[in-house]
């Protein structure tokens, strides 16, 4: 295996998975134009992470709000699933993927008709009500005044993203666990490993003895210490390469033992 093209190991990996994972970060919404929170061009050069803070939020809605929106609702809206989004909802129709674990809150994966898709970190697509916990879809609601407030008791909106110092929502946090367990590959695709405790779901899946594959201009914190295949380019790249190589014919040859 060791001399073999990385894409062709890679792919006869996924080939050969009896259930396969992906796991994703801000890194494959870049090409549909959503800068991530860190690195070159990043959101944490423009702004402070402490408006993201749960308890700053609490604090100071008004000026949490201020950045939630020129971050999340400005531009979200006309951002486009690209490729690699596109490649995952293939695989998954395909029967090549199980799920998609995804940080991102911007809804571009099911915008790519991926189904299974568990979000990690919540999503933008609805608002809710600190006070009474009614839901409202951000069109409700205007934005032009902050904080929005709960038509029914005044309440304060907050986003239904996960902030920094709140926890996990139940079922994403369950599935990943049994996605973990239960994964033979475990695809990474365009993420620091920084944020916590999603950054330990692909570790886990490593101890069950997945094999990870991983997509990335840059290495990251796993490249060196969980990854078996790195693939080192932009994600649109990577996976329209691995695209090919997983639904050519060539592939099913070395299956059979050709190589
Ligand atoms: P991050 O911002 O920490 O890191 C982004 C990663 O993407 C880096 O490793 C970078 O090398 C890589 N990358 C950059 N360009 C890429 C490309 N073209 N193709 C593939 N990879 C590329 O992102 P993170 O690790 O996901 O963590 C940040 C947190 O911020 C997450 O929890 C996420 O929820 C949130 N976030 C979400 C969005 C979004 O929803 N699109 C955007 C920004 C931040």
């Amino acid at each position: 295996m060791g001399m073999m093209d990385p894409f062709r190991e890679a792919a006869l990996l996924l080939k050969r998975s009896r259930y396969t994972t992906a796991f994703t970060g801000a890194g494959i919404s870049v090409e549909s134009g959503i800068p991530p929170f860190r690195g070159e061009g990043g959101l944490w050069s423009k702004y402070d992470p402490k408006t993201l803070d749960l308890q700053y939020f609490l604090e100071d809605p008004t000026g949490s709000w201020r950045v939630i929106k020129e971050i999340f609702y400005d531009f979200f809206d006309t951002a486009k699933p690209n490729k690699a989004h596109q490649v995952l909802a293939r695989m998954e129709q395909e029967g090549m993927l199980g799920c998609t674990i995804t940080q991102n809150i911007d809804y571009l994966h099911q915008e790519a008709g991926s189904r299974v898709v568990y979000e990690f970190h919540g999503n933008t697509k609805s608002l809710r009500c600190l006070h009474c916990n009614r839901a409202y879809k951000p069109g409700q609601m205007s934005l032009d005044h902050f904080p929005p407030t709960c038509r029914e008791c005044g309440g304060v909106l907050k986003p239904d993203f996960v902030f920094f110092g709140e926890s996990i929502p139940q079922i994403p946090l369950g599935a990943a666990y049994e996605a973990a367990s239960l994964s033979d590959v475990f695809l990474i695709i365009g993420t620091t490993g920084e944020v916590m405790p999603a950054n330990q779901i692909p570790v886990m899946a490593k101890q069950y003895g997945a094999k990870i594959i991983e997509v990335n201009p840059e290495p990251s914190n796993y490249t060196l210490h969980i990854t078996d295949i790195f693939l080192q380019g932009k994600a649109t790249e990577v996976m329209e390469k691995l695209e090919g190589q997983l639904f050519s014919a060539a592939l099913d040859n070395d299956e059979n033992g050709v190589d």
